[in-house]
């Protein structure tokens, strides 16, 4: 049949061939519309921007995909890299004081985040329990990030102290949240998303018959303004494919002394004139970042 005119679009879920396409402008504005895409067009994901046509009151045909801003990759199940997100800006890294957290795995992140080209803002969940004895010194950990020139924010999704700062944070951003499990992210989303309907886990997908369920990535809206896109497996970016390069890039305050070592392929562990052993000894960079970088360094596969 005979196609609508071009418009703009938001993919706020896809599902294999298909995607859900958010109407950015005119009366349906708001509205989502099931669309397929060109055959000339590359797999599109949430997060993308896109022009479509309608083709009837309920479906449409996606002709052309925006250059994306960035990309969020995940292996698929042959272990290759495929895009499962677009046009994420802020990565919100969650981490508490229970479960206890890691800091090369807070580390990781902000690696993972330098190398995507997104903003990490670390978020202290729980800071009810910072009054315990044996959790005051998490809080000096948000304070170094913050010293390094990260955004840093200390809340609490249970009594909702902070959570203003965060919904201002979020505004004007395409968010992900990563963190270990437990340390809140569910709670703080189910906080800032009010609308029960909205929240991941209590959509029933809509599908047509038996093909996806619900494991695809998902945009949302906070009413208080930026976007969320989520699903359980976003929730595990920055876990898997990191190059030495990229980890030695990754923290940020080793920039300055990269490529000063007396040896080309300097390991920064025991060789004379390393200058990133020199920084740590002269307090430019932190033991525990060094020993961070070093705990993921190990664990690499490559190079
Ligand atoms: P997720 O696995 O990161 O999604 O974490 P959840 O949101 O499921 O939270 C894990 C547990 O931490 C739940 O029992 C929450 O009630 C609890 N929790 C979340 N936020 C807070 C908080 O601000 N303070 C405290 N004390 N507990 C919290
Ligand atoms: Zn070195």
């Amino acid at each position: 049949g005979d196609l609508g005119p071009e418009q703009e679009g938001l993919v706020i879920a896809h599902f294999g061939v298909q995607v859900d396409v958010e109407v950015l402008e005119g009366e349906d504005r708001g509205q989502v519309r099931r669309c397929h895409r060109r055959a000339n067009l590359p797999a599109l994901v949430t997060g993308d921007r896109v022009v479509w046509r309608a083709d009837n009151q309920q479906s449409g045909v996606i002709v052309a995909l925006q250059p994306r801003r960035t990309e969020l990759y995940r292996p698929d199940h042959r272990g290759q890299l495929k895009p499962v997100a677009a046009n994420v800006d802020r990565l919100v890294i969650v981490f508490a004081p229970l479960p206890q957290p890691h800091r090369n795995l807070i580390d990781r992140y902000l690696v993972a985040a330098e190398q995507a080209g997104l903003e990490p803002l670390l978020v202290l969940n729980k800071a009810d329990l910072l009054a315990q004895p044996e959790h005051a010194q998490i809080r000096g950990w948000l304070d170094d990030y913050a010293a390094l020139g990260y955004r840093t924010l200390c809340l609490s999704a249970d009594s909702g102290n902070g959570l203003d700062q965060l919904r201002e944070e979020l505004r004007g951003h395409v968010n992900v949240f990563v963190g270990q499990s437990g340390v809140g992210k569910s709670s703080l989303i189910n906080a800032l998303l009010p609308d029960a309907d909205l929240r991941v886990g209590a959509l029933s997908e809509m599908t047509g018959k038996g093909t996806h369920t619900t494991t695809t990535a998902r945009l949302f809206h906070f009413p208080a303004g930026g976007d969320l896109i989520d699903s359980p497996g976003i929730r595990e970016f920055g876990l898997t494919h990191i190059s030495h390069a990229d980890l030695l890039e990754g923290f940020i305050e080793f920039r300055p002394f990269l490529g000063h070592c007396r040896f080309r392929d300097c390991q920064h562990v025991h060789e004379p004139g390393c200058a990133l052993l020199d920084a740590v000894a002269s307090g430019a960079i932190s033991a525990g970042r060094m020993e961070s970088y070093r705990h993921i360094r190990g664990s690499l596969t490559e190079d």
